[in-house]
């Protein structure tokens, strides 16, 4: 299967099941869930399945401090947190951004999960990470990196593995699209390698949530084609993508990251009120507010199968009150 260690931080397999309701209530495809919200490590999420790869590898170099970065609310920083503090090992957070007056969400639990944390203002994207790595080595300490999101070839890997998993779960050739929030490209770099591994013909539709990525000087769909390609180097799988490979729809960015608008909050409440399920704003709300108005718009037929992949974030909804009540 994936021919590289990992350790066990979460709970897998993830479960996967119907959304009837919500499949009756919009009358297009039959609409199926994967639920890597409930991974399980300190309110779950899909940054769990990268960790279990990417500090396999940094355990293997004797790293005793972890660092890495995000935004305010980042997931990704909480999941790689409670990883840490389950391994025993020091974690340094570095959030975009100042530190706000009210501790919610994520970054309540980064507090309580024992992380130390750096204010990075306006350098979001973990810009400081090598002024505090090298601070942390004169202190005597070997501290690992974990890439913004987790997305490098060891965080692919948990998602190339875990479409063997759903193949073990439910008849995958019926499924015809599988869909997602796609930030970093982890995600969806892993997805289509594992595709590929598995000779898969569903496409892997990644819905972009962050407007800023596409204006970098390689396009986001040009970093996940090449991180599917070094990943399946990485182990020597013999797959290539090219650009054209990438499914990623750009539709639904709306007002940019984090910033919730009337699809989000529609796709949250409906998946609460019909099927009692959590989304979070930033992520999985815009993804499947994507969806929803693929559907309603005639994007699938109604004989497709379509799988939205969870990905998790709900503790996030908690620093979005005021928006979401609005
Ligand atoms: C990080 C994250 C994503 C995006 O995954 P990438 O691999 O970074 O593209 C989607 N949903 C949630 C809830 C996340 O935290």
């Amino acid at each position: 299967m994936i021919p590289l260690n990992k350790i066990k931080l979460g709970f897998m397999p993830t479960p996967v099941g119907i959304l009837e309701s919500l499949s009756e209530m919009l009358g297009g495809p039959e609409i199926w869930i994967k639920r890597d919200d409930l991974t399980g490590l300190a309110l779950g999420g899909n940054k769990t399945r990268k960790l279990e790869y990417i500090l396999c590898d940094a355990l293997a170099n004797a790293a005793d401090t972890i660092v890495t970065a995000g935004a305010v609310q980042s997931n990704h920083c909480r999941q790689t947190a409670a990883a840490a503090a389950q391994l025993g090992l020091e974690c340094h957070l570095v959030l975009g951004g100042n530190e706000p007056e009210n501790i919610s969400g994520n970054l309540l639990l980064d507090r309580m999960l024992g992380a130390k944390i750096h204010w990075a203002g306006s350098n979001r994207k973990g810009e400081d990470i090598p002024e505090i790595v090298s601070q942390l080595r004169q202190q005597g300490k070997n501290p690992y990196i974990v890439p913004y999101g987790g997305s490098n070839e060891f965080g692919a890997l948990g998602f190339a593995s875990a479409l063997f998993e759903l193949d073990q779960q439910m008849d995958t050739s019926k499924l015809s699209h599988i869909v997602f929030a796609s930030s970093s490209g982890g995600t969806q770099a892993g997805l289509m390698l594992g595709k590929a591994l598995l000779h898969k013909s569903y496409t892997i539709h990644g819905i972009n949530i962050d407007k800023d990525m596409s204006c970098k000087s390689k396009s986001f769909a040009q970093i996940i084609a090449d991180l599917a390609n070094s990943t399946s180097e990485k182990i020597q799988a013999g797959k290539r993508f090219e650009l054209n490979d990438v499914t990623l729809d750009s539709n639904y960015v709306g007002a940019g990251y984090g910033v919730v608008g009337d699809k989000e909050i529609e796709a949250i409440s409906m998946l609460a009120r019909q099927e009692g399920i959590l989304l979070d704003p930033v992520y999985t709300a815009r993804a499947m507010g994507g969806l929803i108005d693929m559907i309603k718009t005639g994007y699938f037929s109604k004989h497709d199968r379509v799988l939205f992949w969870h990905t998790g974030g709900a503790p996030s909804l908690f620093s979005y009150a005021r928006e979401l009540l609005s």
